[in-house]
């Protein structure tokens, strides 16, 4: 694989992909912020107590989930030490633990645990990917690095472009970052002003996917009560129903 070192590259490299495979590859060679590559690796060599004895993957985490996904979650970042450990995204940390036990219950995947990139999950008719595909010290990818890395974001969409017909946005930073797919992608003109996020939002336009709004599944949410296993159930039958899913 040849490394990608630049914003430019990003561009050039995201619009060369031709398939998920491929994109997925291109992703995981990426170097273009300089800060979030320096914090990924430092992450990776200095580890977390708990996973001392575990090889991090240290590098973009790509999307999961198969190219006919008529639906997709869009979340913020990977995590420090679940997907930028795991190499799957919302893997082996307590975001994703409560997403895919979410995504079981709604049949949308075949086991209701997310721990290692080999633990034979796979999902059905979703895909999840994130806004910015290395994690961010403190959870907070700068503007520079959100736009350097919506290229690759917006590749996949057109990829998916075909069966995608709901989006998921895990909290306000994913569902603002979906505006420039709908223009680069869909080449429609975002709604001004924009809508405002929250649990359970909703935006259609013409001959695009549906936006649905749900708190991110983060500790912050979910431990104190504020995003509940019964309100992503709710979230997740409104997305199937919305886009066919049986
Ligand atoms: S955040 Fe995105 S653009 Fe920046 S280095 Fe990671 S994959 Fe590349």
């Amino acid at each position: 694989m040849v490394e990608v070192r630049n914003p430019a590259e990003v561009v050039a490299r995201a619009a060369r992909a031709t398939d998920l495979a491929d994109l997925d590859g291109a992703v995981s060679d990426c170097f273009a912020c300089p800060r979030l590559v320096t914090w990924r690796e430092e992450v990776a060599r200095t580890r977390r107590a708990a996973f001392r004895d575990q090889d991090y993957w240290g590098r973009p985490v790509p999307g999961f989930g198969p190219p006919d996904a008529r639906i997709a979650i869009l979340g913020l970042a990977p995590a420090a030490h679940g997907g930028n450990r795991t190499g799957r995204i919302f893997t082996g940390d307590r975001s994703g633990d409560v997403l895919f036990a979410a995504l079981h219950r709604a049949g949308l995947a075949t086991q209701p645990t997310s721990v290692a990139a080999d633990d034979g999950l796979a999902l059905r008719d979703v895909r999840v990917f994130s806004a910015v595909r290395c994690a961010p010290p403190d959870n907070k990818p700068t503007p520079t690095e959100r736009d350097a890395c919506a290229p690759w974001l917006h590749r996949e969409v057109a990829l998916i472009r075909p069966t995608l017909r709901v989006v998921v946005a895990l909290g306000a930073f994913a569902w603002a970052a979906w505006w420039p797919v709908l223009r680069q992608v869909y080449g429609n003109r975002p709604p001004s002003p924009r809508p405002v996020f929250g649990h359970g939002a909703h935006w259609s336009g013409t001959a695009a996917p549906t936006l649905l709004g749900c708190y991110h599944v983060s500790q912050q949410n979910t431990f104190t009560g504020r995003l509940t296993p019964g309100m992503l159930d709710d979230v997740f039958a409104r997305a199937k129903q919305l886009a066919g899913v049986d």
